[in-house]
């Protein structure tokens, strides 16, 4: 790997294109790649064989913007990773610590409508913290849609953790109580420990959050529709025997 191939070599990669209307899995080709951080330009570091080397000095974390197009729409989508070298020369190895999408900007993630509005804003607002990269913001966030949660059921203790265990002792299932304390232990850590979870992490916690919104507002919410089309066919059964 030449010092240029680092940061310039234009490539290819099989990826789920992030265009709702598209959305397939695809294969992608990158257009643009330079480091914006800590300055702007194309290469990694300098030194370009003997004659002329670039008066540029090594960098050994820095970040860098991708332009990727996708091959079936032909639309761009652009990228920013923060990455880091460890080892030199031929023992180089450059490690992505974070990527985010910036263009198209991904859509939060969403509740369904069974779930109580405070809940689900609350949720929606942790997920735009999450897509903008703010993991202990997105923590909090997560956290205090699962606070919501536990008032809307009607827990009042003042922790969390009382809330949680309240709903426990009127018999919700175990599985949302795990769900739930895992989001809450998250939450604790953002909130207490300025603990940033990783994108891996967080993408649990908002699916234990939608788990145990599922469980507690859609279930009980199709039961209740589906007993009440039950109810009308049998009334209009009864009309028109
Ligand atoms: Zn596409």
């Amino acid at each position: 790997m030449t010092e240029q191939e680092k940061l310039v070599s234009l490539q290819q990669r099989r990826a789920v294109c992030p265009y709702p209307d598209c959305a397939t899995g695809t294969v992608m080709d990158m257009v643009d790649q330079r480091m914006i951080a800590p300055e702007s330009r194309e290469y990694a570091f300098g030194g370009f064989g003997d004659e002329g080397s670039l008066p540029v000095h090594p960098h050994s974390s820095w970040t860098q913007q991708e332009c990727w197009v996708c091959q079936l729409c032909g639309r761009s989508v652009l990228e920013v990773i923060e990455c880091k070298q460890t080892g030199w020369g031929k023992d180089a190895r450059i490690e992505e610590l974070t990527r985010l999408v910036l263009w198209p900007s991904p859509p939060p993630r969403v509740l369904p409508p069974d779930v109580p509005e405070r809940i689900r804003s609350a949720y929606e607002e942790a997920s735009r913290a999450e897509n903008a990269g703010a993991a202990r913001l997105a923590g909090v966030g997560y956290r205090s849609a699962v606070e919501e949660l536990c008032k809307d059921q009607g827990a009042t203790h003042h922790t969390l953790h009382g809330k949680i265990q309240e709903l426990a002792a009127k018999g919700l299932p175990a599985d949302v109580i795990t769900a739930l304390d895992e989001t809450r232990v998250v939450g604790n850590d953002s909130v207490h420990h300025g603990v940033a979870y990783s994108a891996e992490e967080l993408a649990d916690i908002a699916e234990l959050v939608a788990e145990a919104a599922v469980l507690l507002y859609v279930q009980p919410a199709q039961r209740r529709r589906m007993a009440e089309s039950r109810r009308r066919r049998h009334e209009a059964a009864q009309q028109n025997p």
